[in-house]
C-alpha cells in the first residue's frame, strides 16, 4: 500500500471511527477522575465494572437530591439513581447498578450475550 492510500483510508470512515474511539476514552477517563468525594453528602464509590465509572453514594438532602429515603446510589455514568434507608442497603445497590440502572442491564445483558457466544 502506498502512503498516498493509507492516508485516504485514514480520513476516511478508518479515521473517524479511530477518532470517535480515542474521543470516547477520553472522556471516560475524564469523568473517572471526577473527584465524587469531595461532594456535599458523599458517602462511598465504588467503580462500576459496566462502565469502568463510579457508583456513588450520597446522602440525598445533602446532594440537594430529592428521594423517599434517606440515601440514593446514582451511576454516575447514565446519572440514573436508586434510594435507601440505610447504609448497607446502598452499598449492595453500589455494587450492582444493574439491578436498578435500566442503561447498566442492557450493557450487563451485552456482555453475558457476547460469553454465552464465545463459550458455544
Ligand atoms: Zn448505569
Amino acid at each position: 500500500m502506498t502512503v498516498q492510500n493509507w492516508n485516504k483510508l485514514l480520513d476516511g470512515e478508518l479515521g473517524a471511527d479511530l477518532a470517535h474511539h480515542l474521543r470516547d476514552e477520553g472522556e471516560i477517563e475524564m469523568s473517572s477522575r471526577k473527584p465524587f468525594n469531595d461532594r456535599a453528602g458523599y458517602v462511598a464509590s465504588r467503580i462500576n465494572p459496566l462502565t469502568g465509572i463510579s457508583n456513588v453514594i450520597y446522602i440525598a438532602s445533602e446532594q440537594g437530591i430529592e428521594a423517599d429515603k434517606k440515601y440514593v446510589t446514582v451511576c454516575e455514568a447514565h446519572h440514573t439513581m436508586v434510594s435507601s434507608s440505610s447504609i448497607p442497603t446502598a452499598r449492595v445497590d453500589m455494587k450492582d447498578a444493574s439491578k436498578w440502572c435500566e442503561t447498566c442491564q442492557h450493557l450487563l445483558e451485552r456482555e453475558e450475550a457476547v460469553a454465552t457466544r464465545r463459550w458455544q
